[in-house]
Parts: structure tokens; C-alpha cells; sequence
């Protein structure tokens, strides 16, 4: 595991490549970033990991929209402010957003998505997502999901580097 300055808008878009290679049909990647955040803290391979696992599951989820031509992933930045364990520290972070237009999560396993072998799909090995939360409290950042028809949104928000406190 390194420690380096990675620009996160730099890794989604070799995320979008990738995944349009693998899903070269029917699957539009949108885009809303604030190209003025500063780079975040982490290890870039594992962080290309992660926005992989989230946006591969995404690309999977929306099988059916891609059929009709009109599945679409997000992919949003923002800079926010993340409150730490009782409220004493606020830092800054850098918010991204991965959303889909798919079918939601499965309410019978929302709740346990980030434990190792919770999968709703039958070829699935339920591994994606907690290497995702492994790999983002590595880098002192932290990821949660909302999701409902027509709309699943995680959010991973990381910290910067001391430059862009
Ligand atoms: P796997 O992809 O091997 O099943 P993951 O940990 O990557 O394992 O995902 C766990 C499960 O969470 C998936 O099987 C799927 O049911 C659900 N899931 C994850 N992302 C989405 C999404 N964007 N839309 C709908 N369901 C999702
Ligand atoms: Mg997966």
C-alpha cells in the first residue's frame, strides 16, 4: 500500500475506458466534477479498484437499460465537509458520486452489501464491495450507498492531502 497524491478525476476517467471496453453497448458515463479540487491521499491502484468495483456493479446492474440503449452511470466530485467521531473535527474531503439509473439494490441484502460474500446476482461472488471498504478506510475515507428504483448513488468521500486542508 503507498500514500501518494492521486488525482481522482484522472482514475474515473480510466475507469469509464475500462468499462467501455467491457460494455461497449448501450452504456453512456456522464460526468459533473469540479476540476478544482485538489488531489486526494491514497494509493492510486487501489483506488482505480475501487471506482472500478462500484461502476463494474453499476454497468452489471443495468443490463436490461442497456439493452434499450439507455443505461447511465455518473460520475460526480465535490469538495465537502465530513464530520468526525463526535462532531468535534470537521475536515475537508473530496465527494464522489457513482450513480446509475439501474434497478436498485435488492432490499433483502441492502443492508449487508459491504460484508465479503453478500451477493444478489447468481455469478456473483460478493467480494466487490468489501474490498471497496477495505481499500477506502485505508485511505481514511469512507463509503455509503442510497439506493431505490431507477437510482443507486455510493458515495466515497477521501481526504486530502495536507495542502488542501
Ligand atoms: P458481486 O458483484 O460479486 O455480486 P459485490 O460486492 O460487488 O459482489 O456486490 C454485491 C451485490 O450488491 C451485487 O451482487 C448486487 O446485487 C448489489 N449491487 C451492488 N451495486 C449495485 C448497483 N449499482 N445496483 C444494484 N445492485 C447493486
Ligand atoms: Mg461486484
Amino acid at each position: 500500500k503507498r500514500i501518494e497524491s492521486v488525482n481522482v478525476h484522472e482514475v474515473l476517467e480510466r475507469v469509464a475506458d475500462l468499462l467501455l471496453l467491457e460494455f461497449p453497448v448501450g452504456l453512456t458515463f456522464l460526468r459533473d466534477y469540479d476540476i478544482s479540487a485538489p488531489p486526494v491521499q491514497g494509493d492510486r491502484e487501489r483506488l482505480t479498484q475501487v471506482f472500478l468495483n462500484i461502476a463494474r456493479n453499476a454497468a452489471e446492474a443495468t443490463a436490461g437499460l442497456r439493452q434499450e440503449g439507455r443505461a447511465v452511470i455518473t460520475f460526480k466530485t465535490r469538495i465537502a465537509r465530513d464530520v468526525l467521531t463526535g462532531g468535534e473535527r470537521v475536515r475537508s474531503v473530496l465527494q464522489v458520486d457513482i450513480v446509475d439509473n439501474g434497478p436498485g439494490i435488492p432490499e433483502e441484502i441492502r443492508e449487508k452489501i459491504f460484508y465479503p460474500l453478500v451477493t444478489g446476482r447468481a455469478e456473483g461472488t460478493g467480494l466487490g464491495l468489501s474490498i471497496v471498504k477495505n481499500f477506502v478506510e485505508e485511505s481514511n475515507g469512507r463509503v455509503s450507498v442510497e439506493s431505490e428504483p431507477g437510482c443507486t448513488d455510493f458515495t466515497v468521500v477521501l481526504p486530502f492531502g495536507a495542502s488542501g486542508q
